[in-house]
């Protein structure tokens, strides 16, 4: 799938002046056909539909990969840049040489809006979840840090469909 690439090392424009970069690899033939056997494989990514993007996360480490360029945050020189986006490409390769194996899937995921999960909240800031808020879970379900079962009001019988809600947006 990626054979070889150009190598591009640049700050992130959040944090200009920073000591940590970021790398690009770009990449001469088009690679959107894997997209769809890593929205499988991955950990909860983030998929464009039509191919556009997936965006994933390991440890602190972002990732993204687009039709013709594969970028990878919190990188320290252009020897770690190397290292990582080696790495990566590997196992974006052994994926695609095992697809006879996965069921691809298309289904177009995006980060649930802090709002869209806090409507769902019962709105009691009772603190149960560990938290002093519902809109502090709301922030920490979308980051994935949390479940919506931690949040013990929402398994009792009248919060019955906001918990169905929140389970579709894969919460
Ligand atoms: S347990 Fe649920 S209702 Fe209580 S503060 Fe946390 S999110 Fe809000």
């Amino acid at each position: 799938m990626i054979e070889g690439y150009e190598l591009e090392l640049y700050e992130p424009g959040c944090a200009p002046g920073a000591s940590v970069y970021s790398a690009r690899a770009h990449i001469d033939n088009d690679v959107s056909e894997v997209m769809p056997y890593l929205n499988a494989v991955l950990d909860r990514p983030l998929y464009g539909e039509n191919n556009q993007f997936i965006v994933w996360e390991e440890g602190d480490r972002g990732y993204a990969l687009r039709p013709h360029e594969l970028a990878v945050s919190m990188i320290l020189d252009r020897k770690q840049a190397r290292e990582v986006l080696d790495k990566t490409i590997a196992e974006i390769n052994d994926i695609w040489e095992r697809r006879s194996e996965i069921t691809p899937d298309y289904s177009k995921k995006t980060k649930p809006r802090i709002l869209d999960i806090l409507k769902r909240l019962p709105l009691t800031n009772c603190g149960d979840c560990g938290l002093p808020s519902c809109m502090a879970f709301a922030a920490q379900l979308a980051q994935g840090n949390r479940q919506s079962k931690d949040c013990l009001p929402l398994l009792e019988e009248e919060s019955t469909e906001a918990l169905r809600v929140l389970k579709e947006m894969g919460l």
